[in-house]
């Protein structure tokens, strides 16, 4: 028996194909037969509420009710594009939302999971974004807008973020080392698993004389990525397209 997790699928109509992947290894035996699903944010390229009645919302809670309905526990991070998600949706797809930054024990393990966005300290000009918008007045006020200007208005964040992306250097956009350590040593861990830096590796290093891990997911733009755990340890693997 495994713990599977996934992060940044970064679902959109866009990429049909990417969707297509996902329903189908959400109905795979290994799903079926997983302790749990763990979804660590960015989920979707752009969450607009709860309330959007686009086809994607549907078939993506249609793929993890019915891994739910198998037996399967299926717990989702929100993610920066899909901080909008909240308990109506959830509910309807069978999730069981947790904070950014909890420690669940893993097999045996405590494990701190985020989605990795609080990490990356040298980007300043995104974290000054970010501690605005995750406000309540900042939710409650974009949430009030009618769909279509909240189509328009996510339209126009993902088109300033890939201006961000293009113009900020490679290293201000990953993680911070002293972020990571001292994260990992006040949550109490020795193992970290995180995703948002599209940079799919297993770090060994250590931490206060430890041997520690930070396991990075990879995202699904041109395959799928998926982290297996189990009791013999960690396997970070592709799903190939159709
Ligand atoms: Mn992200």
């Amino acid at each position: 028996m495994a713990t599977l997790f996934i992060a940044d699928l970064h679902l959109d109509p866009s990429r049909p194909h990417i969707t297509t992947l996902f329903e189908r290894y959400l109905a795979s035996d290994e799903m079926r037969h997983a302790d749990a699903l763990y979804i660590l944010g960015d989920l979707v390229e752009a969450w607009i509420g709860d309330d959007d009645d686009a086809e994607l919302p549907q078939r993506i809670a249609v793929a993890t009710r019915a891994v739910h309905d198998a037996g399967v526990p299926v717990y989702f991070m929100v993610g920066n594009r899909d901080f909008l998600l909240g308990r109506q949706f959830a509910d309807r797809a069978g999730f069981t939302l947790l904070d950014d930054g909890v420690v669940h024990d893993i097999h045996g393990r405590p494990t701190l999971l985020m989605h990795g966005d609080v990490l990356c300290t040298d980007d300043t000009a995104y974290q000054a974004v970010r501690r605005q918008v995750r406000t309540s007045e900042w939710k409650t006020q974009i949430l009030s807008m009618p769909l279509e200007a909240r189509r328009a208005f996510a339209a126009k964040a993902r088109e300033d973020s890939k201006a961000h992306t293009g113009s900020t250097m490679e290293s201000i956009m990953d993680v911070n080392a002293g972020a990571v350590a001292e994260t990992m040593r006040k949550a109490g861990v020795t193992r970290l698993i995180h995703g948002h830096t599209h940079r799919p590796a297993v770090h060994r290093f250590e931490l206060d004389g430890k041997a520690a891990e930070r396991i990075v997911l990879g995202d699904w733009y041109e395959h799928g990525s998926v982290l297996r755990v189990d009791r013999d340890g960690v396997e970070l693997r592709g799903l190939a397209v159709d």
